[in-house]
């Protein structure tokens, strides 16, 4: 058995299934137990305050898990290579093992420190942890990678077969390391206290990714298929940070589902959520192979689409939930209060932006990066350029949301609207999603009128949509994507 290898924790911030941890503890006498706070190495795309937020609970809660056990997590901040070469030498580690992310500056970080550490001679090993099917596991008849769902996840569901999660360890015998920092030294909490919704809202950890998981399976599962698209309910399983940071991991909610502890009614249910995990994966696998996608069209005639343009102001309104239509009001500021929105209503909002409001979706997505704590590159990539009509299996950009008849259908009462927009408090139900209907009433509750009318700007997206399948030389608006000033 060689004597000390090194657990480089990033975002599979648990103890149990977390296979890089275990081939550590199988091979090896000793092991450090190490995070690297390293922002800079995610290109743009650094975690934004909302995820800082989570991120700092998250780590306070795998630094307690592991004291529990006898180790301490390690904390640096600096290049990732040059801190863990520093450990290495140090702790005299054989091997660096870590579970895999999949975000491209990541995948390069990743492959240039496996190189540097096996020129010194030292193990580097990576796992998955974080996905059901990795993206090079599936490819279509062709060879290539696949860009509809369906038949992508026929396929992929095919493979999945639901296996034990491997138990956390109950010792860990721990190496220490000089140059450690406290958690608190990497400033991820925010310096003006706006996170009260946050705290509320949610209990970041491996704990409360399994508390979510009884209470979904417990609550919600049987009757996912209809209650997902509830944003008035708690129908959907709020797992989304949880899975980010890798505080579960979509094999153990496979197990917990399908398998052994799964009652024949949980299977039954299962399928439509594991569906959910499945877009997951479609959504990681389309950011391997176009890992331009964050910044561009994945369908390149998106490029000469005329976004409009300037107004700052049009953009801040969204921004604030203050643009007059309570369904897109009451996502925004769910989304500011508690860092999270419901996926019905993320669409809706996704589509009054970019056609209601004709801007392109790297405002929206930006916005999200900053204000959602489950922030996912792949994820958020893949949510926005559907909505926008330019990526893989999109809803096409004709179909445009109209969000008076979904907020009936989906918030039929209009709790979830009055819930998150007071002014809407005394509002009956024809009214609530359209007060604009009463102008008396409008003026009575203070509640804006629509900044843009709905038949009028759907047309006019339209028309936008129209010009550009007609003209693909339409002069381009947004010359550089992802050089945007959001
Ligand atoms: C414009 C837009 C932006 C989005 N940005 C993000 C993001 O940054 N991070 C993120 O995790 N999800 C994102 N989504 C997907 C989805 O809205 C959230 O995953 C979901 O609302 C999270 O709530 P939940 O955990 O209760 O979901 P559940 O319904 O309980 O689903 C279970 C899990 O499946 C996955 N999942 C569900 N729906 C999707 C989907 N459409 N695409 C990919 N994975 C999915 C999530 O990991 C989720 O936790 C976005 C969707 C849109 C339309």
């Amino acid at each position: 058995m060689n004597n000390a290898a090194i657990v480089w924790f990033r975002r599979d911030l648990r103890l149990e299934d977390n296979p890089a941890l275990d081939a550590a503890l199988r091979t090896h006498a000793r092991v450090l137990c190490a995070y690297i706070h390293a922002p800079d190495e995610e290109d743009e795309w650094a975690p934004g305050a909302a995820s800082r937020w989570w991120l700092h609970h998250s780590l306070a809660a795998l630094a307690r898990d592991l004291r529990r056990r006898g180790a301490e997590l390690h904390i640096r901040s600096g290049s990732s290579l040059e801190v863990l070469e520093d450990l290495v030498g140090q702790t005299g580690a054989q091997a660096v093992y870590w579970n895999r992310l999949y975000e491209p500056a990541l995948i390069a970080r990743e492959a240039q420190i496996g190189q540097g550490l096996r020129a010194r001679g030292v193990v580097a090993e990576s796992f998955n942890a974080n996905l059901l099917i990795e993206p090079w596991e599936i490819q279509t008849g062709q060879g290539g990678p696949y860009r509809v769902f369906t038949p992508y996840w026929r396929k992929a569901r095919a493979q999945i077969e639901p296996r034990p999660p491997i138990p956390a360890p109950k010792r860990i015998a721990s190496l220490g390391a000089r140059g450690g920092v406290m958690l608190d030294a990497l400033a991820l909490l925010p310096k003006v206290a706006w996170d009260r919704g946050l705290r509320n809202a949610w209990k970041p950890g491996e704990q409360g990714a399994h508390d979510a998981l009884r209470r979904f399976c417990a609550d919600a599962l049987t009757d996912y298929a209809q209650g997902r698209d509830r944003p008035d309910r708690e129908g959907t399983s709020r797992l989304s940070a949880h899975l980010h940071f890798g505080e579960i991991g979509p094999r153990q909610i496979a197990w917990e589902l399908l398998g052994q502890p799964a009652s024949g009614r949980m299977r039954a249910a299962a399928e439509p959520f594991m569906r959910e995990l499945g877009w997951r994966d479609f959504s990681h696998q389309l950011l391997h192979h176009f890992p331009q996608t964050p910044q561009q069209n994945l369908n390149p005639q998106f490029d000469t689409f005329p976004w409009l343009q300037g107004d700052a102001e049009a953009i801040a309104r969204w921004q604030r939930g203050e643009t007059g239509v309570p369904i897109v009001d009451a996502g925004m500021r769910q989304l500011w209060k508690s860092g999270w929105m419901h996926n019905r209503v993320r669409m809706i909002v996704a589509s009054f932006l970019t056609k209601n409001l004709r801007r392109h979706w790297l405002h929206g997505a930006r916005w999200f990066w900053d204000t959602l704590v489950d922030a996912d590159l792949a994820n958020n990539t893949q949510g926005w350029q559907w909505t926008a009509g330019s990526g893989a299996d999109a809803a096409p950009y004709f179909r445009i949301f109209n969000p008076v008849s979904q907020g009936e259908r989906f918030d039929p009462d209009g709790a979830y609207v009055r819930r998150w927009v007071p002014e809407l408090q005394g509002v009956p139900a024809p009214l609530v999603h359209q007060p604009w209907k009463d102008a008396d009433l409008l003026r009575r509750i203070g509640y804006p009128a629509p900044m843009v009318d709905l038949r009028e700007s759907r047309e006019a997206a339209l028309v936008a949509y129209r010009q550009m399948r007609a003209n693909p030389e339409l002069s381009l608006t947004l010359s550089t994507p992802g050089r945007l000033d959001v």
